[in-house]
């Protein structure tokens, strides 16, 4: 299949054994001739770290090589503290985790962090986000200098969510919207199976697209008229609390709606209804095969797909709305801090990483010949 000789092949296959990336056991005989030999992934072989930092909230986990969870925590934290007060919080949570698994810090090939808002991958940093402010240009990776030497790998929080699915529902779809519905609103564009960041990495931003209903409302963002300013978690909240109700974040709102409070399942399905305006226009661009819906609000998901369904059906093209399947994301509130990890795996395991790995000799005797 891949136009390799046997040679080259077992060539290899002793480079990743030898890298203890790959272990090989006998497999049962099949009659004469050579015994066959069956190769197994070693998850087991390194971890990743994994920190989701949201704006009121961050989970932290620690991952094998496959992505199974080995520990995990979280933490709640006051909305739109600075880096100097979450990375070290963070960082020392996942030495804490790192401990309980009775793993040391040499075993770490891999860190992902996840932050609202817009990145810049190349520079490890928040990019011009207004949401996210003394974020800006801070670069995160040196927060984890002292607890491991591993790469750092940072991601938008909704596009980690979309690497979440990667193992799910993008098996099915190549051509997928994420929608992030939480305090803040985020959208994921996935397109030919390949997820797209645009050309300053700020593709996606749907919260703050100018929205007719939203006309003269202050956003957070410092403009007025997005989207987020009537749909988004923390306008539910503001208009619920202006009626009296006791919430405080966007999973109050859907604590009460879930509840059957009949003004908060008003807010979330008005909420899906904005969101759906605006999609229809994006799913008539881009011509998805599916939606998928996560974040805070996802556990209300039957009342804010209602809206948006209502809305998005009416104002797309009929072509890009014919057989559009709308999902609810498959990992529930963990989507987050499982996108993280996958973030900081897919780094891990890329052939450049495993060939960097074995170039630098952390491989056995067998491996010299290939690399
Ligand atoms: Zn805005």
């Amino acid at each position: 299949m891949t136009g390799l000789s046997r040679t080259a092949v077992a060539a290899r296959v002793d480079a990743l054994v030898g890298a203890r990336l790959v272990s090989e056991t006998e497999a049962p005989g099949v009659g004469v001739g050579r015994p066959p030999k069956r190769l197994e992934f070693e998850a087991g072989a390194g971890l990743v770290l994994a920190a989701a930092i949201g704006r009121s909230r961050a989970q932290f986990t620690v991952c094998d090589l496959a992505g199974r969870v080995l520990g995990a925590d979280e933490h709640e934290q006051e909305v739109g503290l600075g880096p100097d007060d979450v990375m070290p919080l963070a960082v020392e949570r996942l030495r804490q985790l790192l401990v309980g698994t009775g793993r040391d810090a040499a075993d770490v090939l891999g860190i992902g962090v996840s932050i609202p808002g817009t990145v810049d991958p190349v520079a490890g940093t928040s990019l011009n986000s207004a949401i996210m402010r003394g974020w800006n240009g801070v670069p995160i990776a040196p927060y984890f200098a002292a607890l491991s030497s591993a790469p750092v790998v940072i991601e938008n929080d909704t596009n980690v969510i979309a690497l979440a699915e990667l193992d799910d529902h993008l098996t099915r779809y190549r051509d997928a919207l994420i929608v992030k519905a939480s305090t803040g609103l985020g959208a994921g564009i996935v397109a030919g199976g390949v997820l797209q960041h645009g050309a300053r990495g700020a593709a996606g931003d749907i919260g703050h697209v100018k929205y007719r209903g939203a006309s003269d409302v202050p956003c957070r963002c410092g403009e007025t008229g997005c989207l987020e300013a009537v749909a988004g978690g923390w306008a539910l909240v503001r208009d619920l609390a202006a009626q009296g109700r006791s919430v405080s974040h966007v999973r109050d709102v859907v604590a009460l709606a879930l509840e059957g409070d009949v003004a908060a399942r008003r807010a979330i399905r008005g909420s899906g209804q904005a969101i759906g305006e605006v999609l229809a226009a994006a799913v008539t661009l881009l011509d998805p095969a599916v939606i998928v819906v996560g974040g805070d609000m996802a556990p209300a998901y039957d009342l804010l797909v209602a809206g948006l369904r209502e809305t998005l059906y009416r104002d797309a093209t009929t072509v890009a709305a014919r057989d559009l399947d709308v999902l609810v994301a498959s990992h529930g509130a963990d989507s987050g801090a499982r996108g993280t990890a996958v973030l900081a795996l897919r780094r891990v395991l890329s052939p450049r990483a495993v060939d960097e790995r074995l170039s630098l000799g952390i491989v056995g005797p067998l491996a010299s010949a290939a690399v």
